[in-house]
């Protein structure tokens, strides 16, 4: 797949092309980063790749520097916001509490994370 592809119908997609606004927080040529309209915590960004991947179950070999890309993306942001813990979290597949089919890396902070997942 082309590394800038995307699908009309994916909402993030369109979120990357402008069609949907959203506070922006980082972008380069193949990662954008968001606020998540619906706060978890203080701080919850989404980092998500620019072409179109629905979720960890599809990523593929030759995008495992794409997907590492993301985490350091991830790092970026926290540290940039003053946070040196926070929460990383894909969520994947309809199982995995995935309601957007385009892989994100939710970054959380800014409150107490509770040990463990529970
Ligand atoms: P999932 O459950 O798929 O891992 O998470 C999807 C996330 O996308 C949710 O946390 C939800 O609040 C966020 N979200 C859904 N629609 C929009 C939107 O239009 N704009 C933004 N910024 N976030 C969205
Ligand atoms: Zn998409």
């Amino acid at each position: 797949m082309n590394a800038r592809a995307r699908d009309p119908e994916c909402l993030f997609c369109r979120l990357i092309d402008g069609k949907i606004p959203s506070d922006r927080l980082y972008e380069d040529d193949t990662i954008l980063a968001f606020k998540d309209i619906h706060p978890k915590a203080p701080f919850h960004a989404l980092v998500i790749p620019k072409t179109h991947i629905e979720s960890l179950n599809a990523l593929e070999d030759s995008q495992a520097e794409l997907a590492g890309r993301l985490f350091l993306v991830a790092r970026e942001l926290a540290a940039k916001h003053g946070f040196q813990g926070y929460r990383c979290v894909v969520n994947t597949n309809h199982e995995g509490g995935q309601v957007v089919f385009h892989l994100h890396l939710h970054v959380l902070a800014g409150r107490q994370m509770q040990a463990g997942l529970g």
